[in-house]
């Protein structure tokens, strides 16, 4: 059977950025909710819509947002190039936001998943588990986990522990919640104060049914506090690794009568060019290195044998090209080049402005990310005798969002 798939995204986050540290409540200003804050490099929405892209269960995807924010939120994906779900304007409570996600649902879908977009950890084998349990329930299924603190029952009047509450049966609700579609519309239409209802479940129990229970042991919390906010971020920093890395790139060239000195991906005049199977631009060619090393992609001559026919002659901006689109599909991105080109003729002063825009243009980054610095071997060795010319390049990339 076909699911639809209701996100909730309709909060301020009131609780998050009342008790925020300074470097976050910064951000408030710049973002309608917590949601769309950057969670160890990937906005927190776009981490809980992971576990369900590409999942061939789920027919539609519904995100209900506040009205105001739906045009930000658009914007918003467009720029990080990501799909748009469906944005449906939210009520004044969660249970309303629903209501009004599953009226926008497709009909044809017999069942709803509901689930809070600030659950990012949710992965696609607990929603599967779940959607296998709601196949054998007629009322549909929860995720929830079993309450592990000591419970304790304060007396009527407040401040003594009367009574430790039996925890064997007592389970956390999380989400997603799995309901039939009609089944859902009718508890909205049968129980009074509907809209009050803090989950699915609760609202189904209203209507005299009952849920299956899927309990489970992994970690599937809300990030409701900045606290909660942190330790996700320091646990995805350990199950994926760092945010930015750094790779060094080298190059040398021999120079010759007749070749034309193609430097940073412009051409330079000089009486003597580079020789090489490529147009022999040793900048580029350092950059590359960089990238690729950045990202453990290995080296140049393993992407570019200088026995392949078809990179004889070839543009280095072309195989630098290449080589971005395989380390971007690695998921990293650079944000920073530093160079040192080692030349003793002709002086690059006047060049290395052009240079810096040409590769800031191929590496879609800005003038300033792109820095390039020229010297001379004050006459020293093959490079000192204008024999040769070289360069070495840092290379830093960010995991991309
Ligand atoms: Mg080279």
């Amino acid at each position: 059977m076909q699911t639809s798939l209701i996100i909730t995204a309709g909060g301020k986050s009131v609780r998050f950025w009342k008790d925020a540290p300074r470097d976050l409540k910064r951000l408030s200003r710049t973002v309608p909710s917590k949601l769309f804050l950057p969670l160890a490099g990937r906005p927190v929405l776009f981490r809980t819509l992971d576990a369900f892209r590409g999942m061939n269960e789920i027919r539609e995807i519904v995100l209900v947002c506040p009205k105001e924010d739906r045009s930000w939120i658009r914007a918003f994906f467009r720029h990080y190039h990501e799909e748009l779900p469906r944005l449906v304007a939210g009520g004044k409570t969660r249970s309303e936001s629903v209501y009004r996600g599953l009226k926008e649902t497709d009909p044809s879908c017999g069942r709803v998943l509901v689930h809070d977009g600030a659950r990012p950890f949710v992965t696609a084998a607990l929603v599967r588990r779940l959607l296998k349990a709601g196949r054998g329930s007629r009322a549909g299924a929860l995720l929830a986990r079993a309450v592990v603190p000591t419970l304790k029952q304060q007396s009527a009047r407040g401040g003594w522990a009367v009574k430790t509450v039996d925890r064997r049966f007592l389970f956390e609700a999380e989400t997603p919640q799995l309901v039939p579609r009609k089944l859902l519309l009718e508890a909205y239409r049968r129980v009074p104060q509907a809209f009050m209802a803090t989950d699915e479940s609760s609202l189904i129990e209203a209507a005299g049914e009952k849920m299956k229970l899927v309990s489970h042991t992994s970690w599937n919390p809300k990030i409701t506090t900045a606290a909660d906010f942190r330790i996700a971020e320091a646990f995805l920093l350990q199950s994926e690794g760092p945010l930015l890395r750094t790779g060094l790139g080298k190059d040398l060239h021999r120079l010759v009568a007749g070749r034309p000195l193609m430097l940073g991906g412009i051409r330079v005049p000089s009486e003597r060019g580079a020789l090489g199977h490529s147009d022999g631009d040793a900048v580029l060619h350092a950059v590359i290195d960089g990238l690729l090393g950045a990202a453990g992609l290995g080296d140049i001559g393993e992407w570019f044998s200088d026995r392949s026919k078809k990179y004889r002659g070839i543009a280095s901006a072309l195989m630098l090209n290449q080589v971005l689109e395989a380390v971007r599909s690695k998921g990293w991105s650079p944000y920073h080049v530093d160079c040192v080109i080692s030349l003793e003729k002709p002086k690059l002063g006047k060049f290395k402005d052009r240079m810096r825009r040409k590769m800031a243009a191929l590496l879609g980054l800005k003038a300033d990310e792109v820095s390039v610095k020229a010297k001379t071997a004050e006459g020293l060795g093959r490079i000192g005798e204008g024999e040769a010319v070289a360069c070495e390049a840092l290379v830093s990339v960010r995991r991309r969002p």
